[in-house]
């Protein structure tokens, strides 16, 4: 074994193997991979590996593709041919107008994927499965490149192709320990010697807290307990003459594939179980859990009545191994958060699947220090301080109750909340306040209109369309009043901290104090990184001059990772995260500045205070800082408030808006309006996949500035043309908002994709965004969007048609 390598790999599952073959691939050649069994011991050996092309977000139907590509290329590898059933074609089912609507969307947001799903009837099913009934089926969606893989050939297929490229490959040997030194390097210790090394990599599957550990952290994933069982022969397979499709049942919780003359069953029972919570056995390798078939009843009953001939078909062998979970069911795949030159690959549940795209994204991630495709989605940094293993075993059990039933739009899952709350929640509940979650916080999502009002969930405007526009009203008319938790807040402070956002900003950020700006983060490739208002808050009692960066609530991580990694050694800059210490009460209206002088001393007129300005204050007792901005296109005042005074804040507001009308609002009727804007979404509208000037973002960029962050590839890009346009849209339709991810079309040609759709109810616009091809981002082009499948009529118009003068905001 080699004392040293560039990048040391720690696991040699399918996570491990493909980082490493993916790592030699991007360049990177002087790699090692250290696994302390033979390849495949950890879960990955035993896997009913199953390769689908269906995801929920175009970032995983890319990588899935990416596998599927590769995994086709190693199976026609002449000198190592991996088995690969590619092409057995696989159903998801569906009992409910909704899941069919569902698999509509994912369908065209995979078209612009180049992926080929089809939406089929119950007949149709039956008549590609040989073996199902149609009872209690409406239909399902048809992927024509499912198929399995066999794991241990394809982990030592990747291996070999690493070797080869001259990465090492470490067997039987553990890892014991992680140093590392103050120049950010590691010493990666084990049981045959240390490895000096620039980076490490955890993939080691249900064990990467042991390895997490080691470095200090813990990391959200946790191990469920999950079975399959492969059946006698069949007499319906073998007399279908050809291999049968894959099968996944989100009615009754069970996928099932062929296996020789017969086929592998696999459950998610409801009465499922954790593993691992108090530590793992050592000798726990090439291992699985012991058989409980008694625990799955209920979802063999739902299998038995769909096949009828499992019932007089005999059980072969049983597979009960660990799996990994994390909160939000999506794998970890990055940077780990608040750590230097530490990545991981961890929490995968559908590995096999995923690894070859997994393993290629965190390769590009490490050399280039961005991927191909934005990779939110699946960002170590998503979660912040609330991720802990206690939360993600609450979630992991709940996902893996719905593991084939897909999140609808808006909808918040009970497991593990409340997680984050204010002082303001419950009296928000005791309003009426539908709460959903944004980063583990309670959030008001709308004011139910009555206490047993339900939602239907689904991909169609519902009941809550006309609530939503009921507070757009009032907000338009009058004043409302919402509170924003967990918003990300730094401050800043020191003599360097103009310059260094000078830096890290592709625009001209206001210094001067009392002002507030918006400003834009690209990464070193030109692409969109982040974005923050900056606030100047001048000395006063409460401190010496600072600066708020103020950006969004997922963002803490991800944007203090992107600042610390930036500052110079010799630069004079504090970072400090207030996150959890404040809390914003937004008031939106033209009442608003009547309703803050109502509870606020001080000239509050559009001379003493105009948009864009920031002051210390009280509201009543309660002491904030206010910043005159607004998301809503209304004129509007973000209140920070401390949260041991945000009841103090809150009671006052409402007090004081009585006379003028104020109602409560949320975040639906926020996300509403701020399409009327032209405003933006960080990760549904701005990506890393495009640059500022694609992004319709020209005026916060100024290319004759020095020097920031991103200028000259930013240079390269704007000399080469614009790829994409972010464009509004108005669909011709009221049934349902455009999702993201639909493609939009003309004469059938995909042509772009949209990012965020809603009604706006002051303009009474179904609206739209999407980036498209340049040329077609001229307004009143008329395109089609696959509105839950269906092409529907859309036209492009400028951006933000509500008062494009911003007089409002202005007032
Ligand atoms: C029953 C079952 C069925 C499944 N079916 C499918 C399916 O159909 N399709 C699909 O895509 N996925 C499926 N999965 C999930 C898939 O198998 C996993 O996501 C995948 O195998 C995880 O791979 P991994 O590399 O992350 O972890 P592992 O395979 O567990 O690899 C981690 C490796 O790290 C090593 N390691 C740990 N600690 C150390 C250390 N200190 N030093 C050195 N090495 C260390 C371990 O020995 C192990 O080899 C299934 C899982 C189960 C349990």
């Amino acid at each position: 074994m080699k004392d040293q390598a560039r990048v040391v790999v720690i696991g040699g599952g399918i996570a491990g193997c493909s980082a490493l073959y993916h790592l030699t691939q991007e360049g990177w050649t002087d790699v090692m991979l250290i696994e302390r069994d033979e390849l495949t011991s950890g879960t990955t050996w035993h896997s009913a590996a199953q390769v689908t092309n269906f995801g929920m977000t175009q970032t995983m139907v890319g990588l899935k593709t990416h596998s599927i590509n590769l995994y086709q290329e190693l199976r026609d590898d002449p000198e190592y041919p991996v088995g690969y059933n590619f092409g057995d074609g696989g159903i998801r089912l569906a009992n409910t107008a909704e899941q069919m609507d569902g698999y509509r969307h994912f369908a065209s947001m995979a078209a612009g994927m180049d992926v080929e799903f089809e939406v089929i009837d119950a007949a149709e099913c039956a008549r590609r499965h040989p073996l199902i009934s149609t009872d209690n089926l409406l239909g399902g969606l048809w992927d024509p490149t499912d198929g399995h893989i066999d794991p241990a050939q394809l982990c030592q297929a990747l291996a070999r192709r690493a070797r080869l490229a001259g990465a090492e490959v470490n067997r039987h040997t553990s890892v014991t320990g992680l140093t590392q030194h103050r120049d950010d390097t590691w010493t990666v210790h084990t049981d045959k010697g240390d490895v000096k090394c620039e980076i490490v990599v955890n993939a080691g599957g249900y064990r990467c807290n042991e390895i997490g550990a080691m470095m200090g952290v813990q990391h959200p994933v946790a191990s469920m307990e999950h079975q399959y069982f492969l059946t006698e022969d069949i007499q319906g397979i073998v007399d279908a003459g050809h291999r049968i499709p894959l099968l996944r049942c989100p009615i009754s919780d069970y996928y099932c594939r062929q296996e020789k003359g017969g086929l592998l069953l696999g459950f998610y029972e409801q009465d499922c179980r954790t593993w691992g919570m108090d530590g793992i056995d050592p000798h726990f390798t090439n291992a699985l859990c012991p058989d409980d078939l008694d625990r799955v009843t209920d979802v063999l009953e739902g299998a038995f009545a769909r096949m009828p001939a499992l019932m007089e078909t005999g059980i072969r062998e049983v597979v009960n191994g660990p799996i990994t979970y994390t909160i939000d069911g999506a794998p970890l795949v990055g940077p780990i958060p608040n750590k230097r030159n530490a990545f991981c690959i961890i929490g995968l549940r559908a590995g096999l699947g995923e690894g070859g795209g997994h393993g290629w994204l965190l390769a590009q991630q490490i050399v280039h220090g961005e991927a191909e495709y934005d990779t939110w989605v699946i960002d170590p940094r998503r979660f912040t301080g609330h991720a802990s293993v206690e939360l993600t075993a609450l979630k992991a059990i709940e996902d893996y109750q719905n593991e084939f039933r897909f999140h609808f739009p808006h909808e918040h899952r009970p497991a593990g909340r409340p997680m984050k709350t204010t002082p303001l929640t419950n009296v928000l509940l005791s309003e009426g306040a539908h709460m959903g979650t944004v980063n583990g916080w309670e959030r008001i999502d709308y004011i139910m209109p009555t206490p047993d009002f339900t939602e239907t969930l689904g991909f169609r405007f519902n009941e809550v369309h006309d609530v939503v526009a009921a507070e757009v009203q009032n907000v338009a008319t009058n004043v409302g009043l919402t509170e924003v938790s967990g918003f990300n807040r730094f401050e800043l402070t020191g003599n360097d901290v103009h310059s260094f956002l000078d830096r890290m900003f592709c625009g001209v950020v206001t210094k001067r104090a009392g002002r507030v700006g918006l400003g834009y983060l690209l990464n070193d490739h030109g692409m969109l990184k982040g974005e923050a208002t900056i606030a100047n808050i001048p000395a006063s009692d409460r401190g010496g001059n600072r600066v708020w960066y103020g950006s969004a609530a997922a963002s803490e991580f991800h944007d203090m990772d992107w600042l610390q990694s930036h500052l110079r050694d010799d630069e004079d800059v504090a970072i400090k995260s207030l996150t959890n210490q404040q809390t914003i009460l937004v008031l939106a209206g033209p009442k608003a500045r009547d309703v803050l002088s109502a509870a606020a001393r001080g000239d509050w007129s559009r001379d003493a205070f105009p948009w864009l300005s920031v002051r210390e204050a009280y509201i009543g007792i309660a002491p904030a800082t206010v910043l005159g901005i607004s998301f809503s296109g209304e004129l509007a005042y973000e209140i920070h408030v401390p949260n041991e005074n945000l009841h103090a804040a809150y009671a006052a507001l409402r007090k004081a808006g009585a006379a003028h009308g104020l109602q409560l609002f949320g975040g639906r009727a926020v996300d509403s309006m701020r399409l009327e804007k032209g405003f933006l979404h960080w990760k549904a509208d701005i990506l890393t996949e495009f640059d500022p000037f694609e992004t319709g973002l020209d005026r916060f960029v100024k290319m004759d500035k020095p020097d920031f962050i991103g200028k000259a590839a930013l240079e390269k890009r704007m000399a080469a043309g614009m790829q994409r346009k972010l464009v509004t849209l108005v669909v011709d339709t009221k049934d349902a908002p455009a999702h993201g991810g639909a493609s939009v079309r003309i004469d059938g040609r995909i042509v772009g994709t949209v990012t965020s759709g809603d009604w706006g109810h002051r303009t009474g616009l179904n609206l739209a965004y999407a980036f498209v091809e340049p040329a077609i981002g001229v307004p009143d082009t008329q395109v089609t969007i696959d509105v839950i499948g269906e092409p529907t009529a859309a036209r492009v118009i400028e951006m933000g048609p509500y008062d494009p003068s911003y007089a409002r905001m202005r007032a």
